[in-house]
């Protein structure tokens, strides 16, 4: 008996990864002689959680790495209440972190964009900022529009509202998209002149494996589609006049030791601004925010 259920459960875990991979061969079949969406450079094929990758391999490659085995629609429908930080009204440090430090280097608006059920939006709301927030799922912008009415609203509609914001903070953003040309082109028509877009993402060396161990776990999520590198994300906000950039390593929030493999990311058309954040960046390039200790009396 013994046996029996535990063959049946080996099968039940070899069928979700062959599940995954079978989904993958069509997509491969289709993806075979893609070339990278932000270079246009060769792309190699990996093998990795299960699941399959395309991942940009010239000589002067960008490094970006994506997927293509989950639905835009199932993407676009977002994480909902639960969110990544466990549940209705928790965490969100790290976009308090960025709205906190380009508000004291002179910008004024912001809007937080796939911020989710994080409590972040009401803290900042409370404290003054002149903030929105934005989210693709319905029932995160209902949530919010309970409290906070029209400063919270779908993300489907930030083109339409046809406003302008100096940040758009994405934090555990990136990482989703599907079509990065039209994300990026969307967030910069919504910014200002000077305007600056942030947040962060895990992100990848060049020429290492998908699954290299610095990283672990993080392209597992199904929902996880693009796995970029610092060039090929200054690449893509370059194309849509974002030139200058700057970027910064953070630890995993809650982690107080281990590889700094989490990226803060800070790209705009002002020289100005990106050396004023430069010089906020640590000289080990780590910055020191972990969710433990960070405005405990807002956040725990
Ligand atoms: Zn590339």
């Amino acid at each position: 008996m013994v046996i029996i259920l535990a063959t049946l459960l080996e099968v039940g875990l070899n069928l979700k990864s062959t599940v995954k991979f079978a989904i993958g061969i069509p997509w491969l079949a289709v993806h075979s002689f893609a070339r990278c969406p932000i270079c246009s450079g060769l792309a190699r094929t990996e093998r990795a959680y299960g699941r399959l990758f395309r991942v940009c391999l010239d000589e002067e490659a960008c490094g970006f790495g994506w997927a293509g085995d989950f639905p835009n629609w199932i993407a676009r429908m977002g994480m909902g209440l639960t969110g990544s930080w466990g549940g209705l009204e928790q965490g969100g440090q790290r976009e308090d972190y960025l709205v906190r430090s380009l508000s004291g280097l002179g910008q004024k608006s912001f809007l937080l964009l796939g911020v989710g059920a994080t409590r972040v939006f009401r803290v900042l709301k409370r404290d003054g900022f002149n903030v929105e927030g934005a989210d693709v799922s319905v029932e995160v912008v209902n949530h919010w529009r309970q409290s906070f009415g029209d400063s919270f609203f779908h993300a489907d509609n930030l083109r339409s509202r046809g406003k302008k914001y100096d940040a758009i903070i994405c934090c555990e953003v990136v990482e989703h998209w599907l079509k990065p040309n039209e994300e990026m082109q969307t967030i910069r028509a919504a910014l200002s002149l000077n305007g600056i877009f942030a947040g962060c993402t895990n992100m990848r060396t060049p020429h290492e494996a998908v699954e290299d161990g610095t990283s672990p776990g993080y392209m597992a999520a199904l929902g996880h589609q693009a796995y970029w590198t610092e060039r090929s994300f200054a690449a893509l906000a370059g194309r849509y006049s974002l030139g200058q950039s700057a970027f910064a390593k953070m630890l995993k929030p809650g982690v107080l030791d281990g590889v700094p493999n989490k990226r803060l990311f800070f790209v705009s058309d002002d020289s100005g601004l990106i050396d004023q954040i430069r010089k906020i960046i640590p000289e080990d390039g780590v910055i020191p925010l972990d969710a433990k200790s960070y405005r405990p009396n807002d956040y725990t």
